[in-house]
This record gives structure tokens, sequence and C-alpha cells, in this order.
């Protein structure tokens, strides 16, 4: 079994687009997915960040026990826990993928957008 970790919204839109994407993207049958309400922004504001601790225990079960291949930040258009511009929306993507790389730099860490028709494109990494 072959699995990766996902950081992403809680929102219902976008749970199966990231699925989809993540296993053609790093070639897994399964998916670990994390959620919370914008995720990117509360992953860009840093470690000691409200509700961070516990997204990044969350991580390293998935790392540790699962032998994640890669992980994958998400934002999306229309998100209710991170209402800001898509423009700002990168800038908090990139800032998060930066903050996860350091805590696990042995895996390859991709920054993805879900946009207004529910595509998913990657935006980092
Ligand atoms: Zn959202």
């Amino acid at each position: 079994m072959r699995f990766c970790t996902a950081v992403n919204c809680m929102d219902g839109r976008v749970q199966l687009p990231v699925i989809k994407y993540l296993q053609e993207h790093f070639g897994v049958e399964y998916v670990d997915m994390i959620t919370e309400p914008g995720p990117n922004a509360m992953l860009a504001a840093g470690c000691e960040a409200a509700g961070v601790d516990s997204i990044l225990a969350r991580m390293r079960i998935s790392v540790e026990k699962h032998r994640s291949v890669g992980i994958a930040v998400v934002g999306h258009y229309d998100c209710a826990g991170n209402p800001v511009s898509q423009e700002d929306q990168t800038k908090h993507t990139l800032a998060a993928v930066e903050n996860v790389k350091q805590r696990f730099p042995e895996l390859p860490v991709i920054g993805l957008w879900v946009g207004e028709d529910w595509q998913v494109s990657k935006i980092v990494g």
C-alpha cells in the first residue's frame, strides 16, 4: 500500500478533486487527508499558531506509520476558512509549503490550488 498526505480544507467540494489529483501525481492508492478550515493560512502563520501542533501531529502519523511518499498543502476558490483573494491564498500556500518542508525535509512537498471549476493545479513543488 502506498500513501501520500494532504493538508486540505475541510470543504466537501475539494475532497475528491484533491484525492484524484494526488493519486495520479504521487502514484499512490491512498491519500491521508488532514482537514481544517483554510489550512494554508494556518500553516503560513508559523508553527506556533493555534491548531498547527494538531496538524503536524497528524502529518507525523501519516509519514511515520504509513510511510507517506509526499505531502500536499491545498488552497481553494471560495474558501470559507480563508476568505481572501487567490493571490493572497497563493502567498499562504507558498509560505505553508516552506514551513512543511522544514519539518519534513526528506519528502517532496507541493502546493495546490483548486479553482472555480474545481480543477486542481500545482503552484509549487
Ligand atoms: Zn476552504
